[in-house]
């Protein structure tokens, strides 16, 4: 079975203060995690034991015999981060350090995906020679609501996927497997090596075809009792409003979606676009009916970020998913808008950050769901 189980809450901080500060001594673990030298020792010389760690030499000492310095055996373990979308899965193989040292895109099948799956994992061990047991885990994202302890990609109303279960897959490659909400991952991997890595609480906002979030409380992500905390697309807006994808009515997500934004833009538009590449690139702020289209976008989308404030009194709200690529194109205006919005109960400097993952974020916090019972990485 497998090699990597859960380890234990000492074990996980020994890896994390390696992975921080580099190279260290039993003496000097002992001193930072304010733990006593035998129970050091005996974590230490399982991490050994199982390859995790390794003495790397001695350090300097002014007297008597030079202590051996141990650091993470970082050529041995790696995780894999699966982003699954309508039509690719974006991949990605992390190491130790939380770096991304192998990143792809496969188109996929939709009934054949867990075929994909192994395809793509048998492709990354090829091609760095690794075997199975270096592998500590797969993260797999899902654009829909998901099942985290039955493995079960549950039902994705804008993807074409739903109701597969991937525990077979768990013994079929011989690797743990876990699974997430793409919302949820990408505030989590924001919220480790991202743009709210210095925040303890945020709420990402992913746009893209659907509308999400993923809730960061003192550095975890919230689930909620039955995995649906986030779903926020599905907040009524105006009532007996635009139809959504889930069947109701004024729900925000058909308001602020990328889809409706076009929608809304060629609907006064000479010039149809297809994307948002296209509308940002011919979108000019002084043709007053386009900044009318972008203002409306933006008002609903502030009405979202100020209930989330309101809900959360989170340190920040990050604007996620594709639109946080065009960061340049309305940063302005929608600080413009939130400023105009007067409420007693939100602050003046609420804070409004904007991804630096991009499109990767959900890939990243994939791979990182698997170091996690590792590794302690908050
Ligand atoms: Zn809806």
């Amino acid at each position: 079975m497998l090699k990597i189980k859960k380890r234990n809450d000492y074990e996980r901080i020994i890896l994390a203060m390696l992975r921080e500060n580099g190279p260290m001594t039993k003496y000097d673990l002992a001193d930072k995690m304010n733990i006593s030298i035998p129970t050091v020792t005996s974590n230490v010389n399982r991490l050994v034991k199982d390859g995790l760690i390794q003495e790397i030499g001695v350090a300097d000492a002014e007297y008597g015999r030079k202590p051996i310095l141990f650091d993470i055996n970082y050529d041995q373990y790696f995780s894999i981060g699966l982003d699954i979308q309508e039509h690719s899965i974006y991949y990605g193989l992390m190491n130790l350090k939380l770096e991304m040292i192998q990143e792809g895109r496969m188109l996929h099948t939709k009934e054949g995906l867990c075929e994909d799956i192994k395809k793509i994992v048998q492709n990354i061990l090829e091609h760095y020679n690794l075997r199975h047991e270096n592998i500590i885990g797969i993260g797999i994202s899902y654009p829909g609501f998901v099942e985290e302890e039955k493995l079960l990609l549950k039902k994705g109303p804008n993807i074409n996927i739903s109701n597969l279960s991937l525990e077979n897959l768990t013994e079929e490659l011989a690797m743990d497997i876990y699974v997430g909400n793409e919302a949820r991952l990408a505030a989590f991997a924001e919220s480790i090596i991202g743009v709210s890595k210095e925040y303890m609480n945020s709420i990402y906002i992913s746009i893209k075809e659907g509308i999400g979030a993923g809730i960061i409380l003192d550095k975890r992500y919230y689930s909620g009792s039955t995995e649906l905390a986030g779903e926020i697309g599905h907040i009524v807006v105006k009532k007996d409003g635009k139809l959504c994808n889930c069947g109701n009515r004024g729900c925000i997500e058909a308001y602020i979606s990328i889809n409706s934004l076009i929608d809304s833009f060629n609907a006064i538009s000479d010039r149809k676009v297809n994307n948002l590449d296209e509308l940002f690139e011919i979108y000019d702020v002084n043709i007053s009916e386009q900044r009318q289209v972008i203002k409306e976008y933006l008002e609903y989308l502030t009405v979202l970020i100020n209930n989330a404030f309101l809900i959360f009194d989170p340190d920040c709200v990050i604007i996620g998913g594709k639109m946080s690529e065009y960061q340049d194109k309305i940063e302005g205006f929608l600080k413009e808008i939130m400023a105009s919005y007067t409420c007693a109960m939100l602050k003046a400097d609420r804070k409004i950050e904007f991804s630096v993952l991009g499109y990767k974020a959900s890939k990243y916090g994939a791979a990182l769901l698997a170091i996690e019972k590792l590794m302690k990485l908050t």
